[in-house]
Order: structure tokens, then sequence, then C-alpha cells
């Protein structure tokens, strides 16, 4: 008998390992912790060949062994990240506290990607934590991120779970669990805070160096580097709230330190989907002054990007007083790039194609008599664009009829033909989210049953969000008594 030693073989690793050439004081080199007894329960085949990774023979315990951290893939130079944030308003020394970049992946495409495992031990940064994170919640992350991924949303990625072996202690004893977690970067908002209160001048200059050569390339060369780099991300993240709000996503701990730099949806904690539609929702247990309710998130960004600002101001002028005119300027313009993007995708949610000034009414007085109702926002939107307006009373109500009566006026201008106007709507407007009902019903049968068939079902669904499916339509309806009492945890 010969036995193989899969650790040998490439899988298609080409981990680089830029990060790394930061100066000392960005990360800590650590090892992942390894666990008891590790098991694979999802290994994410499409993402892998994205990645140009392979693992196609390798037994599930080889899998297992690598994503747990027990084994590091060949060329993997593992370590935990330093950085700073402002949670809920707060200033705090953070960094990777149960995280570890094993490297950046070169994939096919050329671009680099992080490889990260999360729930992989305490590093430096644990302060008081086990470093370990909970099953339910890696397959809570898994799960959404590849909903937001397919919803045509940036955001990092899921690449495995591994089950630990071992029991993590939270409000009670549950299963723990690894998860790999893939990114353009994980430099966050947080990370030029930390530099800005704890490193040099010129160190601070280097992450933006850093920052701009992997992400905003055409950044290269500015003349005020800092002051481009607030504008060129102000930009993405203005584009990525604006995305949230299309869909109904809120993310639930928009701290700095969960705010990508890169612009991409990161640390799926307490998030959750709207249903029922009304801007103060939040669902988050620790959220009590709802500051990352739904439609505070545009106005949660431009205060993270202010954080930003403040951080990034001894790069952008030498004066102070310079500085801070500087940054304000840039800062100030926040709320008409946000609100035209949101005019935009809005526009594109209904079909209105023409761009009329008097768009943005029917725009407010649609959502103001969706919140009057209690309309679900997803299946609103869908029933204007199939022109399936039954089984809701809400589409009876006059106020509606006449909303109604409008918008179709209003689409139909030009000649225009109201099926292709509806047609158009198509790529704005999702059939399938993950309703929370649905994914806490899967996140249960999983991690307290071992039952994964609705948890691969709703992965599967969620692959093709725009594709209507009329032997799914169980899964498009909100709960039946409504999500009033729905409260998610960090508990993570
Ligand atoms: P999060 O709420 O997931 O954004 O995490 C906020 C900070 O707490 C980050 O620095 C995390 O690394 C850290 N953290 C969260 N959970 C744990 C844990 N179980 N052990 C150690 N650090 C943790
Ligand atoms: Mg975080």
């Amino acid at each position: 008998m010969s036995s193989v030693n899969y650790f040998n073989k490439t899988a298609g690793w080409n981990l680089q390992h830029t990060y790394g050439k930061l100066p000392s004081g960005f990360f800590t080199y650590q090892q992942p912790v390894p666990v008891k007894n590790p098991k694979t329960v999802i290994l994410n085949e499409d993402l892998c060949k994205e990645l140009g990774l392979d693992f196609s023979d390798f037994p599930p315990q080889e899998i297992a062994l690598l994503f747990s951290g027990n084994k590091t893939p060949q060329g993997s130079q593992p370590l935990a990240q330093a950085y700073a944030g402002h949670q809920f308003g707060n200033l705090t020394m953070l960094g990777d506290g149960r995280a570890i970049l094993i490297g950046e992946q070169k994939s096919p495409n050329g671009s680099l990607v992080d490889m990260q495992l999360k729930g992989s031990g305490r590093t430096p940064y644990s302060r008081g934590g086990d470093g370990r994170a909970t099953l339910k919640s890696m397959l809570r992350e898994y799960l959404i991120s590849e909903s937001m991924f397919h919803l045509g949303i940036p955001t990092t990625r899921s690449l495995a779970v591994i089950e630990s072996g071992e029991t993590v202690y939270r409000e009670k004893s549950q299963t723990g669990a690894i998860l790999t977690r893939t990114a353009q970067s994980h430099i966050r908002v947080g990370t030029f805070e930390y530099a800005r209160h704890f490193l040099t001048l010129e160190e601070q200059k280097e992450l933006t160096n850093y920052t701009i050569g992997r992400h905003y390339t055409m950044l290269i060369g500015e003349e005020n580097p800092a002051l481009a780099l607030l504008k060129a991300v102000m930009e993405k993240q203005a584009a990525l709230v604006v995305d949230w709000m299309r869909v109904g996503f809120i993310h639930g701990v928009m701290n700095t330190d969960n705010m990508s730099i890169a612009g991409e949806t990161i640390d799926y904690g307490p998030c959750a989907f709207m249903n029922t539609y009304n801007p103060k929702t939040v669902f988050s247990s620790i959220d009590v002054n709802g500051r990352y309710a739904y439609g505070n998130q545009p106005y949660i960004t431009h205060w993270n990007l202010s954080i930003l600002a403040g951080a990034l101001l001894p790069q952008i002028h030498a004066d102070q007083k310079q500085a801070i005119e500087l940054a304000q300027e840039t800062l100030n313009a926040f709320q008409e790039i946000y609100e035209e993007k949101w005019l935009t995708m809005m526009r594109g949610k209904l079909g209105l194609i023409e761009k009329e000034a008097s768009d943005k009414h029917i725009i407010e007085d649609l959502l103001a008599l969706m919140q009057q109702f209690g309309a679900d926002y997803t299946n609103t939107f869908v029933a204007l664009q199939t022109g399936d307006l039954s089984g809701e009373a809400f589409y009876e109500a006059s106020a509606f009829q006449e909303w109604y009566l409008h918008w179709v006026k209003q689409v139909t201008r030009n000649g225009r033909n109201l099926e292709e106007v509806q047609k158009s709507m198509a790529q704005y407007n999702p059939y399938f989210i993950p309703r929370n009902h649905l994914v806490e019903e899967a996140l249960d049968n999983a991690s307290l049953n071992n039952d994964y068939q609705l948890f691969k079902e709703l992965d599967q669904l969620l692959k093709t969000p725009y594709n209507p499916d009329s032997t799914k339509l169980h899964f498009q309806s909100p709960p039946p008594n409504g999500d009033a009492g729905y409260r998610t945890f960090c508990g993570t």
C-alpha cells in the first residue's frame, strides 16, 4: 500500500505575502491553534475554481486539516492583523482576535485574494476572547456572504466551513467551527485609525501606498495620495451602501473596523434582511438606539468616512487647518454622491428609464405607502416587475391603485412598452433573498441536528436570486406572523 502525502500536492496554491512587507507594527506572525477533531462541513467548489484551487482528489480529512488550520498550505506565512476601530462610536484597539491571514492567493486572473481562517484560535489581539467561533455563526456568514455575492453586491466570500470537534462557550455550549474567508483584502477603516494612533507618519504613508497599489492603482502618482484615496473609498462605500439599500440588507454592526477599504461587505455578524419596509428596521439585539438601522446606513457610512478622513489628516496636509479644510470639502460631497447613486438604483428598481425630475416623488410616494401598509420590500418590487398584483390587501388599497396608475403612466411615456420596462427592472429586483426565518431554521437544523438539507437548498437557490422559480414560492414569503420580534445576536 502506498500512502500519499497530500500536503506535498500544491492543489494550486500560489500564496503571496505582500501584507507581511508592511512595517512590523501592522501585524504579528501567528500560527493557527490546532483543533481537536476537524471535520469538513462545506467546501465552496465554485470559489475554489475561481481561485485556481482544486481539491477534487483530496480525501475529506485532508481538506479538514487544511481549512481548520491544523496544517497550513504550502508557502503560507500566517499572521494576525492589527487594527483599531470605533465600535458604536467609541475608539478601541482591536485586531484579528480570532482570525489568521494565511496568505494572498494569486488567482488565475492575476488578482490577489486574502485567504483568512476565522475562528482559528487566540492571537495577541484576542483580549478576553477565546479566539473561536461557533458553527452556527460561521454557517450564517457562509450563507449570507455567498448570497450577497450572487445578488451582485461586493462582499468577502466563504470558501469552507470546518467543524472543530471542540465546544465553544457562549450563552450556552455550542459546536465550534472555522470559516475560510476570502477578500480583496482585510484592510479596514480601522487599520488606518490604528496606524494614525500607534505608528509613525512614515508608516501611515506606507499603508496608504500599499492600499493604493492593491486596490486603487488608478491613483498611483496622485499629488495628494491620501486625499485621493479618501475620495475613491467614498465612491466605493456610497455604491456599496446603495446596493444594500436595494435589496434590504441591514449590516447590523457598521463599526469602522467592519468597513473594508476595498468597498466589500465584511464581518457578517448580526446582519439580516428587511421584510416589511420600514427605514427604522433594526434586528441586532445590541443596537438599542437603532444606530445601524436600515435607513441610517448611509448616514453611518458618512460618519465612518469622516473617521477615515480624521485618520488621514496628517497625510493630507502638514498644516492641520488646511488638512481639515481639504478633508471637509471632500466629505461634503458624500450626500450628493450617495443621493445620485440611490436615485439611479431606485429608478432601476421601478423602470423609470426616462429619468424625469418627478421620478423622486414617485419613488418616495411608493416607499411611504409601503411603510404605511407594512408591505414586503422585496415582494412589492417583484409584483410591479411581474405585473402579478394579487394576493395582498396592499395592492387593492385605493392609495396604491392611484399610485400604480400614475407609475404606469410615467414609465410608458414616449411610447414605451410596459413589458419592456418591466424586463429592465429584473436585474435590480431579486425574487429571492435570505429570509431571516428560513436562515434561522436552516442554521438551527444544521448546527443542532446535523441536518443540512435546508441549508443546502437555500444555498443553492440563492445562487440565482433573480430567476423566477414557481416551485420555490415558499422561499419568497415573509414569515406569516411578521418579524417584529426577530432579533439577531453578536453571539459569535
Ligand atoms: P467583530 O464584532 O466580529 O467585528 O469583532 C470585533 C473584535 O473582537 C475583533 O477584534 C475580533 O477579532 C474580536 N473578537 C470577536 N470575537 C472574538 C473571540 N471569540 N475571541 C477573540 N477575539 C474576538
Ligand atoms: Mg469585525
